[in-house]
């Protein structure tokens, strides 16, 4: 089922770009920084430990945001790290992806918001120049073996990347105006969207309530982490809000999930792996994706932070098939109504429904006319 999940052209609605960064990454720009001269803020085994490849423990996954933090503060970094992450989504067949990442004035490191997001910009499209054309992932594909080898990239042609800013909830009202008008100011190079993220104890939404009006008069689409801890408060003022989507929304009460579900349908990002991990929720079976998805629900599998998490939107996919019990076909009609909740407009949807709805007969199309879909 693995490689079926590999095979299938996805949407990722919902990645954190420092939180996607590949771990060896982290490594090898601290003992970059080390030979420099600078001290490492962390032993030499404690960083083998906490970057090897493997379970992490939850306590290793916040140590790993920390280091995170201290390796974002030049902009060479910070673009490399956006262009490996392009690099790694494309390689998972993601054809789609928004990442999301919070423009950090860091004026001890010569840093601005501005700075920032022109380093991420830089990164990405680097990341897109070194994905291969069409032509030589269709060639890698077709020499190899179609039920064996690992499916070819999305190549440069077909992975279509767009930028999200998101909003920390550390931020008053003016910082969070000024990401908005920075994400409007960037539509152009492919900022679509706003979000609201950061430490759900901090902060009350009436602070963040008119710059994400401002984005949504600006054109750009609006998500909010919504839910990750019990607050039904805040959580019905979100939902009064009525933002195009909705991250985690773990913690509801039955009057706000009836809510939910009888509202315009906003499509729910859910992240599997990091809920279960960060002990949001208690297991996979458990997870509200079960109950939204039986009520028809829009919802999108993402994987909020695969660095860190050790996961990747196909995996993600793949937990989904085992945890309840979805056969290949209802994980590529997920894959394909994910395409009407991406922020990217009407033309990249067309062309993403298109793309899903040619490949749906190398994908599923055998199997399903044998009835033979694999659960
Ligand atoms: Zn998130």
């Amino acid at each position: 089922m693995f490689l079926a999940c590999r095979r299938l052209p996805k949407v990722e609605l919902h990645a954190h770009l420092n939180g996607s960064v590949r771990p060896q990454t982290i490594r090898k720009i601290l003992e970059e920084r080390s030979r420099a001269g600078e001290a490492l803020p962390v032993t030499e085994q404690q960083l083998q430990d906490i970057t090897a490849c493997g379970d992490r423990s939850l306590a290793d996954c916040f140590r790993l945001f920390d280091l995170i933090h201290v390796i974002t503060t030049t902009h060479s970094a910070i673009a490399r790290i956006a262009a490996e992450v392009v690099r790694d989504f494309a390689e998972d067949r993601v054809v789609y992806l928004e990442l999301r990442t919070t423009p950090k004035a860091r004026p001890e490191y010569d840093m601005t918001k501005q700075s920032y997001i022109e380093a991420v910009l830089e990164g990405i499209e680097l990341g897109l120049r070194q994905l291969p054309a069409a032509a030589d992932a269709t060639a890698a594909a077709n020499a190899a073996n179609a039920d064996e080898a690992p499916p070819a990239p999305a190549p440069a042609d077909i992975i279509a990347v767009k930028l999200l800013l998101s909003i920390d909830r550390r931020e008053d009202s003016a910082a969070a105006l000024e990401t908005v008008q920075l994400a409007a100011r960037y539509k152009a190079r492919g900022v679509v969207g706003v979000d609201l993220s950061g430490n759900p104890y901090v902060g009350s939404w009436g602070q963040w309530r008119e710059a994400l009006a401002a984005a949504r008069a600006a054109g750009l689409g609006v998500t909010l982490h919504a839910g990750e801890v019990y607050s039904p408060a805040e959580t019905a003022r979100m939902l009064e809000f009525r933002p195009d989507r909705l991250g985690h929304c773990c913690y509801l009460d039955d009057s706000l999930a009836a809510e939910l579900r009888a509202s315009v349908a906003i499509p729910l990002e859910l992240c599997l792996t990091s809920n279960v991990l960060t002990q949001s929720v208690t297991s996979y079976p458990e997870h509200h994706f079960a109950e939204m998805y039986a009520a028809g629900h829009p919802v999108v599998l993402c994987t909020d932070d695969s660095g860190v998490f050790g996961t990747t939107l196909s995996k993600e996919y793949a937990i989904a098939a085992a945890a309840f019990k979805l056969p290949l076909g209802a994980l590529w009609e997920l894959a394909r109504r994910s395409v009407e909740f991406v922020f990217g407009g009407e033309e990249e949807k067309r062309r993403l429904r298109g793309l899903m709805d040619r490949e749906r007969p190398l994908m599923l199309g055998a199997k399903i006319e044998r009835g033979n879909d694999e659960a």
